[in-house]
């Protein structure tokens, strides 16, 4: 607290991103980052655009970039936003969407950024309760609300909401925005990108940070209806001319030209959840079913602050969060199928000696 604060300030109660700890090196598997490098062509773009031209600004419109992503989804320029990390785009979306007259409808099991975004702004939400396993009703979202945001697949569960049922959200909400935040889509989800042509009021958010691999380099995408589109620039122009840079624009677009890399890395990454899920179950854990680049699962013989610790202790990092609902769960990031055997010894290690 300080006497300097506005009193917005004193009022927030931040995010709070997963630790990057820096004591000593572990295995990572508590911010859902990609285990393989990015694409060689990506690096190759970044050290290419690394030059004299850094002297000037970037395109504060991101055309190129925009019409990678256009003509990669099949959709036009006009329907496509960028941004500094899809964490930005949401920024931007929440004002420029959502009003403090009618709530905001999120999950209850959720991204925790939401209801950040929403205190920010001075926004309502209100949250709708998922069932025991975290199942989404669509039913529940729509009435006297002002719009809805939800990831699909949900974090931190990792369920998949199917695209019928995205649609019925939609059909409900016909007069305020629908946000599918589709961080994780590219693990085995259909997008709801091709219901745009639809719905104009469906925002579909993605991000370059975790299926290609680009954390690090903060870039995210926002795909809907030209006004939407056109909304979210008038709060980034009221905010930030150049939200990218130049050398996010030129390895974003790299990433887009090197599918074959692309898909090779998820399919990996998805083999290796199956065995994940398989042998976490083996020890007796309940994973909920995934379909993102990380599970969701409880040890019913185990309290899972202990194990979050013990894992900890033998270099192992994986995310708890000490919420009503969740705090008998891991979220365990996908990593390698060395890291997964890694942390399957110790696990086992740990039920052991119980
Ligand atoms: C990781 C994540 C984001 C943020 O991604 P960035 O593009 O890195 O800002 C947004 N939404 C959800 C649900 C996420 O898990």
């Amino acid at each position: 607290m300080s006497r300097f604060w506005s009193e917005l300030t004193a009022s927030l109660v931040p995010y709070v991103p997963g630790e990057q700890p820096k004591d000593q090196r572990y295995i990572k598997l508590n911010t859902n980052e990609n285990p393989y490098p990015p694409s060689p062509k990506v690096i190759e773009a970044l050290r290419h655009a690394a030059n004299a031209d850094l002297r000037l600004y970037p395109d504060p419109s991101c055309d190129a970039l925009r019409e990678t992503v256009a003509s990669y989804y099949g959709l036009g320029k006009e329907q496509i936003f960028v941004g500094n990390g899809s964490d930005e785009i949401l920024a931007f979306a929440f004002p420029a969407f959502f009003t403090a007259a009618k709530p905001i409808l999120f999950p209850d099991v959720t991204y925790t950024f939401y209801p950040v975004y929403a205190q920010l702004y001075g926004l309502s939400y209100e949250t709708v309760p998922t069932d025991e396993r975290f199942v989404i009703d669509p039913q529940r979202y729509g009435a006297h609300n002002g719009g809805v945001v939800l990831p699909n697949p949900n974090a931190p569960t990792a369920r998949l909401l199917s695209i019928h049922g995205i649609k019925q959200i939609l059909d409900a909400n016909s007069d305020q925005v629908v946000i599918i935040d589709e961080a994780y889509i590219d693990f085995g989800g259909q997008s709801a990108i091709p219901l745009i042509a639809d719905y104009p009021n469906l925002l579909v958010v993605q991000t370059l940070s975790k299926s290609r691999s680009l954390a690090g380099l903060r870039v995210g995408l926002a795909m809907g209806h030209p006004d939407l589109i056109e909304g979210l620039n008038r709060i980034k122009n009221s905010f930030n001319s150049y939200t990218l840079d130049r050398l996010a624009l030129a390895g974003a677009i790299a990433s887009f030209e090197d599918q074959a890399y692309f898909e090779e890395t998820n399919r990996k990454i998805q083999a290796t959840r199956e065995r994940t899920t398989e042998a976490l179950a083996g020890i007796g854990f309940e994973v909920i079913e995934s379909q993102a680049n990380f599970v969701f699962a409880t040890c019913p013989r185990r309290s899972a602050q202990e194990l979050f610790a013990e894992l900890k202790k033998r270099g192992i990092l994986v995310r708890y969060f000490n919420k009503p609902r969740i705090d008998q769960y891991l979220r365990i990031s996908i990593g390698t199928d060395e890291e997964m055997d890694a942390l399957l010894d110790a696990l086992g290690q740990i039920l052991a000696e119980a």
